[in-house]
């Protein structure tokens, strides 16, 4: 009783633990700081209970909700501690989703070498265990690896990849991820038309109702290409729409994104005063729901908007909060562009030394993070600096270095174009292959499938004509109404036995009958009834002869039958038979009155002047037989 009683409760807990995961991932977006909690309340009670599948599961949920809230070094710390527990109790799909929670917290501490490392394994467990979903996502991961490295190139072939995995699978989830991801890899190259469609065709397939996340998620990135061409008021609507969907999906950080990009769009319009209150108001989410690195980028950009309003306080602390932040989650390219701000609103205040500082850290920091645009911004305004403070050799230098900077940049963007475009002929023309490829297996295909149809309707008809030869060939040589064989087959048979009689000396012996007045049947019981004794007729002579015995309905009422290896007096004696089975016969079933009799003529032997000599010779004997008052059989002279 009591170990039973306890097994429920284990269950229970259970339960409950699953359902703490199940809301901790509903509750991501609209609350992540509230998700982390129940993620970690799933954990500590699934570690109580000592359940190692539910702790490494809790683990993972606590990496995934860690990362959401940008403590990207305590995301590492429970997705390495899931890896592990998967990898003990054998979870392949564990162990893949594990794995690439923690590449996205080592690419978010900038370490791009240990995100690849852990996607490429990833990438391969998913392979191994057939998960043709997992591996899009694995593949759709090192694409953004490649694109936020700056390598829009290299993440073309890796976000394909995931679209060709999403494709057969139906999964529009991915298909959209990569698509969004093809679309962004284009605009960031440039190709702002490309990058469009492929963001068209998602918005074409992800309607509101169905899909509003991705939907809202493909808006924002559209948004993001018509800024790009400097069109704000379209970026802005854009940006609009996206972000009134995600408030309706309460999707607080993705409203936080929406509502910076529309405060840049408003800065490049003038609109300081909305785009101050977009930014603070993207702030303030990021800080509620504690995306640390939006809360960072919130800084930086308030910054901005403060130094170009020229209040280089306000600008150094919001530059110098954010500054904390970057630091805090080793975000380097951030710290990057907090010092370069700082430096800029130091030199404001005319604090040139500070601005000097600031400067000289931030380029220092370029040179071990290769950020080269930036790097140049900074030397131009050292340059600036050294100008203002009389040393001129100094500003030389930095002018000089700026200008190799400017031309490697334009030469490598040259560069990268040249490499982009050989790439893009390539691919299309292996997409133009592949089309063609299927195109032409398709209606190979096709044709084979005709060829198919056509040789089974073939065959349908020789069946059928088959079926018609033998019926042909059936009525032929048969007779319709009696069903016994027509005087053709009869006169073939003949010449065939009379041949064979001749050859080997056999008896052979033809007979000829014909019903007596049978006109006169007809006329008095109607045609009916003459059709019912023809009918009768030919039952009782197929009845009462052998089977080697040919029986035929030579003409009207008349018939014949072909009886080999028959001398004359055992035809006779078969005939007297015959004759008396007929006139015997209960005809008054028919008609009470009816009276049915038969004349006979036999002829035999096969001699030399052929079989047509012997019929009409069976005839004459018949003729006899009626000229003797019929109901008889002759059979000669
Ligand atoms: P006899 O005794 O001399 O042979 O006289 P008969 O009336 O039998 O001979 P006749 O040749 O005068 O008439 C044959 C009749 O058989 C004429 C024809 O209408 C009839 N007849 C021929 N074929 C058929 C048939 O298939 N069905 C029916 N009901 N009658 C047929
Ligand atoms: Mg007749
Ligand atoms: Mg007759």
């Amino acid at each position: 009783m009591k170990r039973v009683a306890k097994q429920r409760a284990s269950a229970r807990a259970g339960a409950e633990i699953d359902a703490q995961l199940q809301q901790a991932r509903e509750q991501r977006r609209s609350d992540p700081a509230a998700a982390l909690a129940l993620a970690q309340q799933a954990l500590a009670a699934a570690l109580a209970m000592q359940d190692a599948p539910r702790t490494a599961a809790a683990r993972l949920q606590c990496a995934e909700r860690q990362f959401d809230l940008s403590d990207y070094d305590a995301g590492c710390a429970s997705a390495n501690a899931a890896l592990a527990g998967f990898e003990q109790l054998g979870d392949l799909t564990g162990r893949i989703d594990s794995a690439r929670a923690l590449a996205r917290c080592h690419e978010k501490l900038g370490r791009d070498d240990e995100a690849q490392a852990q996607l490429r394994l990833a990438l391969e467990l998913s392979q191994e265990a057939g998960d043709d979903s997992r591996a899009g996502l694995a593949l759709l991961s090192l694409g953004h690896l490649r694109h936020n490295a700056g390598d829009f190139i290299g993440a073309l072939p890796l976000y394909r990849q995931a679209l060709e995995r999403a494709q057969p699978l139906g999964d529009s989830h991915l298909q959209a991820l990569a698509e969004s991801g093809l679309a962004n890899a284009f605009a960031r190259l440039g190709e702002y038309a490309r990058a469009l469609t492929y963001h068209q065709r998602c918005l074409e397939r992800f309607d509101e109702e169905r899909f509003p996340h991705e939907r809202s998620f493909i808006l924002n990135n559209i948004a993001n290409v018509h800024a790009a061409l400097e069109d704000h008021r379209s970026a802005i609507a854009l940006h609009t729409q996206s972000l009134e969907l995600k408030r309706r999906l309460k999707d607080r950080w993705g409203e936080g994104t929406s509502l910076e990009s529309l405060g840049q769009s408003c800065i490049a319009l003038g609109e300081f005063e909305r785009a101050q209150a977009h930014l603070e108001a993207s702030l303030q989410i990021a800080q509620a729901i504690g995306d640390r690195e939006g809360e960072c980028i919130g800084h930086q950009h308030l910054g901005d908007l403060a130094l170009q309003g020229g209040r280089p306080d306000e600008a150094l602390r919001c530059y110098e909060a954010g500054l904390g932040l970057s630091r805090e989650l080793g975000r380097r390219y951030n710290e990057v562009s907090l010092l370069y701000g700082l430096g800029r609103a130091h030199r404001l205040k005319a604090e040139l030394p500070q601005a000097r500082e600031c400067l000289e850290h931030a380029l220092r920091l370029t040179g071990e993070i290769q950020v080269r645009r930036e790097e140049k911004q900074i030397r131009d305004e050292l340059a600036a600096l050294a100008e203002s403070t009389g040393d001129l050799a100094g500003a030389l230098a930095h002018v000089k270095q700026a200008y190799r900077l400017q031309r490697d940049i334009f030469g490598e963007d040259l560069e990268s174009r040249l490499r982009h475009l050989k790439l893009h002929f390539e691919l299309e023309k292996a997409e133009q292959e592949k089309e063609l490829h299927r195109l032409r297996h398709v209606e190979l295909a096709q044709a084979n499938a005709e060829l198919a149809r056509a040789n089974a309707q073939k065959e349908k008809l020789l069946a059928v004509l088959e079926r018609q030869k033998r019926q042909l060939e059936r009525q032929s040589t048969q007779d319709a109404l009696t069903g016994l064989a027509n005087r053709r087959l009869f006169d073939q048979e003949l010449a065939r036995t009379f041949r064979s009689s001749q050859r080997y000396g056999h008896p052979l012996s033809v007979v000829l009958c014909d019903i007596d007045n049978f006109k006169a049947i007809n006329d008095r019981f109607s045609h009916q009834t003459g059709d019912a004794v023809l009918k009768a007729i030919g039952r009782l002579l197929a009845r009462h002869s052998r089977k080697s015995d040919l029986v035929a309905r030579y003409g009207g009422e008349e018939f014949a039958l072909l009886l080999s290896n028959t001398p004359g007096d055992q035809a006779f004696e078969a005939c007297e038979k015959i004759r008396r089975v007929v006139a015997e016969h209960a005809w008054s079933t028919l008609h009470p009155e009816l009276v049915v009799t038969l004349s006979m003529g036999i002829a035999d032997g096969a001699g030399p002047e052929g079989h047509a000599r012997l019929m009409a010779l069976a005839d004459q004997h018949l003729y006899q037989a009626k000229r003797g008052g019929k109901n008889q059989v002759v059979r000669g002279p």
